[in-house]
């Protein structure tokens, strides 16, 4: 059996332990999203929230994929699941309740953009 890197998830949880935090990986683990749309979310500058972003990503917990223009924020892994699985409600409920991309009026990013266009179509 391999000892479990106590220092790291030491360290894991100092970043986990933050409500805004927290909030992001609850957004993160339905889909992943832009920095314009957790500002958005989260109503805070972009700055605090790029340096949340940034915790979060040293710590190993998300991961940016660049997406055209945009830069889209995910989860690292199923491991990272499991964790806010446990912590914030059962990971079922992510396919049964409210689901996915929390869609906002006010934001300006494609995915929230993309359905605007759309509704102007039909
Ligand atoms: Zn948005």
């Amino acid at each position: 059996m391999s000892v479990p890197n106590y220092e790291q998830i030491g360290n894991q949880l100092k970043v986990l332990a933050h409500p805004v935090r927290l909030r992001i990986l609850d957004a993160l683990r339905r889909d992943a999203e832009c920095v314009c749309h957790l500002e958005t979310l989260l109503e805070k500058p972009q700055p605090y929230v790029s340096q949340q972003l940034r915790l979060l990503r040293e710590a190993g917990f998300i991961q940016d994929e660049k997406e055209g223009q945009n830069v889209y924020y995910r989860l690292m892994n199923d491991e990272v699941q499991s964790w806010l699985g446990a912590i914030l409600d059962d990971p079922q409920d992510l396919t049964a309740g409210p689901l996915g991309h929390t869609q906002l009026v006010n934001c300006a990013c494609p995915k929230c953009a993309r359905t605007v266009t759309a509704l102007d179509v039909t």
